[in-house]
């Protein structure tokens, strides 16, 4: 039994979250309970993260 952890975005509730799915299986929303979800390729946060000068030292 494979299971991916992936990212999803539910178009319903708004909400983006991480969802342990069997393969093969639909995910579902874990608030509304909706299959229209969609499938967040990997975020490009962490070039965001580069350009960050918030440390404070
Ligand atoms: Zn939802």
């Amino acid at each position: 039994m494979k299971q991916k952890i992936k990212e999803y975005f539910c178009r319903k509730c708004n909400r983006s979250f991480y969802i342990l799915i069997e393969e093969g299986k639909k995910a579902v929303c874990p608030e509304c309970k909706s299959e229209d979800l969609v499938n967040v390729p990997n975020s490009p946060k962490k070039n965001v993260q580069i350009n960050c000068k918030c440390s404070k030292d």
